[in-house]
């Protein structure tokens, strides 16, 4: 659409700049694009999920400190007394919080390839955001490019996804440690792929002051919920809680919330399923002439087709069926890359049947 006068008048010249986040419409078709848990839950747990909402007082707020959901999160992930718990709308909903608390020229520094919502909504408050490249062979981090970054840059926040999306390995945790030590701002590490990945910064907050860990519980099976939590130092904390809406959290989300995290079994049960289809899919993936799938400890793989075939077997293996994600167009590291979400079993097999399908067909 085209501005007119009065939206181009109105607003900011960096929302007008911006395009709005685009989810694909996956109507009808296996939707391995948005790293969502595909299994469902039991009807007898059903049952008693719907139970606990009957009582749900709709016509009152919600508890605005949902502290019944804080104390569950606190004991089902490990968080220790002394590091304070926030919760937001998703994590999204916290990584726009923290960075609208920054002074308004402040710099916001990640690796790139990384988390699109880092740059977005930097980009949206007029912030100085940096992408620091990752090394082209592996997506590791670029240690000294990232210390150069920081001493040159002086970010207020420095963002690092644990593991990284889109690339789905974990970076080397001695090269963060370093990272932490060096940043004069914040360093958050984002571990929205905690459940399936065998490493966290949890016990480093005890270390470092300026360390903050943010969580979600949208990759673990309850995307539909939005929530997510950032948690460490009460000081910073606190801050924080000050530019959250009051009642972020509606009640259906604290109750259904607090009901998951006690059937903790069943989410593990979930979890370990997607791990090891995972390494199937893997396998299968680098088994293929043509593909190259890179190493992944989150429920996703990305994976690289040769020169300028991407679009192709995105749209082929579309048309049969399947939706995936297609990274090429955010090109540079990522050219030729597509993205798969690990699903069911048979979703797996679909998937993989139409991928060799379209590679047959090029
Ligand atoms: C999915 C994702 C998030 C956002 O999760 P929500 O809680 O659903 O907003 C945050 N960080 C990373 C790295 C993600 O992949």
């Amino acid at each position: 659409m085209t501005q007119n006068s009065l939206t181009s008048s109105l607003f900011r010249k960096e929302v007008l700049a911006m395009s709005a986040y685009k989810v694909a419409d996956a109507g009808g078709l296996i939707k391995l694009d948005a790293m969502e848990n595909p299994y469902g839950w039991p009807e007898a747990l059903k049952t008693r999920w719907l139970e606990t909402l009957r009582d749900c007082p709709l016509n009152r707020y919600p508890d605005p400190e949902a502290q019944q959901l804080v104390q569950t999160i606190r004991m089902h992930d490990q968080i220790p007394g002394q590091h304070a718990i926030l919760l937001g709308n998703g994590s999204d909903e916290i990584i726009q919080l923290l960075l609208m608390a920054l002074p308004p020229t402040a710099g916001v520094l990640s690796p790139a390839p990384g988390f699109v919502m880092y740059r977005q909504i930097s980009h949206c408050l007029g912030l100085d955001y940096h992408g620091v490249p990752l090394l082209a062979d592996g997506f590791e981090l670029d240690l000294p490019a990232m210390l150069a970054a920081i001493e040159q840059h002086r970010p207020a926040v420095v963002f690092i996804a644990y593991p990284n999306n889109p690339t789905g390995n974990l970076f080397d945790p001695v090269a963060i440690h370093r990272i932490i030590k060096a940043a004069k701002g914040l360093v958050i590490i984002d571990e929205a792929y905690a459940p399936f990945a065998d490493a966290s910064f949890i016990t480093a907050l005890e270390e470092y002051d300026n360390l903050l860990l943010m969580r979600t519980l949208s990759k673990l099976g309850l995307a539909g919920l939005r929530l997510g939590y950032i948690a460490g130092n009460p000081a910073l904390i606190e801050q924080l809680n000050k530019i959250r809406l009051p009642y972020n959290i509606n009640c259906l989300t604290q109750l259904s919330a607090d009901f998951a995290l006690t059937h903790k079994a069943l989410f593990d049960q979930q979890t370990q399923a997607i791990s090891a289809n995972r390494t199937l899919v893997f396998n299968q993936l680098n088994a293929m002439d043509g593909i190259t799938a890179y190493p992944s400890s989150a429920n996703f793989i990305l994976f690289r087709t040769r020169q300028g075939q991407a679009d192709k077997v995105y749209e082929s293996v579309k048309r049969q069926g399947v939706l995936i994600k297609n990274i090429n167009p955010q090109g540079g590291l990522l050219s030729d890359c597509l993205r798969v979400t690990i699903g069911t079993d048979s979703e797996n097999s679909a998937f993989i049947s139409a991928l060799r399908n379209s590679l047959a067909g090029l």
